[in-house]
Order: structure tokens, then C-alpha cells, then sequence
């Protein structure tokens, strides 16, 4: 199997069965593979090395936010919560994972292309859960280089941003490519009002006189649960204000401190908005300590919230 690499896991859960990898295919005519609908989710599995424990963090949010977004698209499913938290705990251990795991659940639509109208309400899916190994995707000391990016946000009335589905994506995608060719890493999408929204695949927030600010939920956002999570971190843990208002594209240039924030990046500090110096450049203090505190809940060195980590063993 020369086309994956090998770091896979052993399986991943497919329609109600554990499936070696390897032999989890789809035709290239599946309408979910050839077409545009597809919901997935994104969660992750922390070890805890003391408990000799798999932790997974927010699960039950992660699914309540996965069956919105089907409620959303009107397609056909019948797994119910607990359903989808067992079936990712199965997974867990059929993989015998004893690291960090990102783990992934999509659903796609059933059938052919050839066959089948897109557009009726209430089409079969087929539900995936796959996983892999995860570290970081950057070392947090090597702040972010970001440009505002010239294409604007999905809106809700056009392609509803609260839903976590493949075709959004592609906004963020032509966003990062542009970034990536000029120089940036990563880019911040305003609204078509100018307003600051997220950057692809994670929410964005930042430091100013000591108080922590975020756009609103109705920000063409994802309502993401690592956002919740800090809310809680800032008002609960570090004690600072944590405010979710409207963002000006020029709030950015004058943060003191600037950070995404999502399940894959974690807390990932920005040194620079535009080529403008965000404070000194370096990861400020604040979003160092809300770094650390969410890095130590996440695993459970700090036992606060326990209902938020799902143990697998
Ligand atoms: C998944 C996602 C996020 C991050 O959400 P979390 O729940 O924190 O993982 C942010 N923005 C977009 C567009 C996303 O799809």
C-alpha cells in the first residue's frame, strides 16, 4: 500500500464495524467522494502518561456539534449520541493508542453519482470514524505571520459557517493558498462588512489592556468548542475578563496579543498582522498562560471539569 504512509492506525469504525485501513475504500464514483456533501468533526485524544489514560476532550460536545450540522444538511441518520461516544471508544482501543490522537468523524452521502438527486432531504449516509496519531502542527514559540486575507467569509445566508462541512472549506483553502504564496503563514478572513471572522480552521482572539476579546458567534465563526474552552480558561482559571463583541480589521494591528485557537493548532500564538508587529513579537504572556492552563486540562493535570475528558480504558 505504497500510497499511505506508515503511521496509520490498524482501523477505523465504518458503518457500525471495525474495518482494517488499508481496506476502507470508496469508488471514485461514491457521491461522497465525487460530490459536495460531507459533515465532519475534529476531536482529540490526549495521553495521559501518570493515569495511564486516553482522554478524550469534549467528546460529547464534538458529537452534539456534529448532529446539528446533519440536522442542518437533512440528511438520514440514526446514531444517537452515545452511539457515536461508544463507537469512538471502541476505536480507541482496537488502535490501542497510547499517545496523542486526532480523531475524525465525517459522514459522506451513500451511493452513486450516476444514481442519485443530491438534493432530496433525508438521503443515507455512511458514517466514518477514522484517527491517527498527533502531535502539534507548529512549535508555539514560532509565532504566526498573518495577513488579512483578500477573500471575504462565507456567510450564513450563502454557505452557513456554524456547519462543519468539506465544502466550506474551500474559503479557507483559497485563503491559506494566497497567505502561503505571499509570504504569510496562515491568513485572518474579515466578513463582507470588513469585521474580523476566523482564520481557516480556527477561531481567533486577542489581548488589549488586559482583557481577552473575541468575535461573536454570529461572526460567520465556527462555534468552536476550543473558543469555549479558553472562554473558560480566561473568566475561570486566569481571571481576566473574556469579551465576545464585533472585531475591526484594525483591532488587530494594535493588540497586544493575538492567538488562533481550535482542536488542531491548540493556542497558537501571531507575532505579525499585515507586517505589523503584534506587541513585541514575541508570544505574549497572556496567551502563554492560556496555553499552558488549556495544555494541562486537556490531559487532565489539571482535574478541573472532569465531564470534559471521556476516558477510554
Ligand atoms: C473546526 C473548526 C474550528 C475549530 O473548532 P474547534 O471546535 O475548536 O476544534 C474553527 N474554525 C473552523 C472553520 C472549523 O472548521
Amino acid at each position: 500500500m505504497g500510497i499511505y504512509s506508515e503511521d496509520t492506525a490498524t482501523y477505523l469504525w465504518r458503518n457500525g464495524a471495525l474495518v482494517p485501513w488499508e481496506e476502507a475504500t470508496v469508488h471514485v464514483n461514491a457521491v461522497g467522494h465525487a460530490s459536495v456533501a460531507g459533515i465532519f468533526e475534529g476531536l482529540k485524544a490526549y495521553w495521559n502518561a501518570d493515569d495511564g489514560q486516553l482522554y478524550l476532550f469534549r467528546m460529547r460536545e464534538h458529537y452534539r456539534r456534529f448532529l446539528q450540522s446533519i440536522k442542518m444538511t437533512r440528511f438520514a441518520f440514526d446514531y444517537t449520541l452515545e452511539d457515536l461516544e461508544e463507537a469512538t471508544r471502541a476505536l480507541m482501543k482496537a488502535n490501542a493508542f497510547r499517545r496523542d490522537v486526532y480523531v475524525r468523524p465525517y459522514i459522506f452521502q451513500a451511493g452513486m453519482v450516476r444514481e442519485l438527486l443530491q438534493s432530496q432531504p433525508g438521503k443515507p449516509v455512511e458514517l466514518v470514524i477514522d484517527s491517527w496519531p498527533f502531535e502539534a502542527y507548529r512549535d508555539p514559540s514560532q509565532a504566526l505571520h498573518v495577513c488579512t486575507s483578500s477573500w471575504t467569509r462565507i456567510a450564513d445566508n450563502v454557505m452557513p459557517p456554524r456547519l462543519k462541512c468539506f465544502s466550506n472549506y474551500h474559503n479557507g483553502r483559497l485563503a491559506a493558498m494566497e497567505a502561503t504564496v505571499s509570504g504569510y503563514d496562515w491568513p485572518v478572513l474579515l466578513d463582507a462588512q470588513g469585521k474580523v471572522t476566523e482564520g481557516p480552521g480556527a477561531c481567533l482572539a486577542l489581548v488589549r489592556d488586559g482583557a481577552v476579546i473575541t468575535p461573536p458567534g454570529t461572526a460567520s465563526i465556527l462555534e468552536s468548542i476550543t473558543r469555549d474552552t479558553v472562554g473558560y480558561l480566561v473568566r475561570e482559571v486566569l481571571g481576566l475578563p473574556y469579551v465576545e463583541r464585533p472585531v475591526d480589521r484594525t483591532e488587530l494591528y494594535l493588540a497586544d496579543e493575538l492567538f488562533f485557537m481550535g482542536t488542531g493548532w491548540e493556542i497558537m500564538p501571531v507575532a505579525s498582522v499585515d507586517r505589523l508587529m503584534v506587541g513585541d513579537g514575541a508570544p505574549g504572556s497572556v496567551t502563554d498562560a492560556i496555553r499552558e492552563a488549556y495544555a494541562a486540562l486537556v490531559r487532565g493535570h489539571d482535574l478541573r471539569r472532569p465531564e470534559w475528558r471521556a476516558a477510554v480504558w
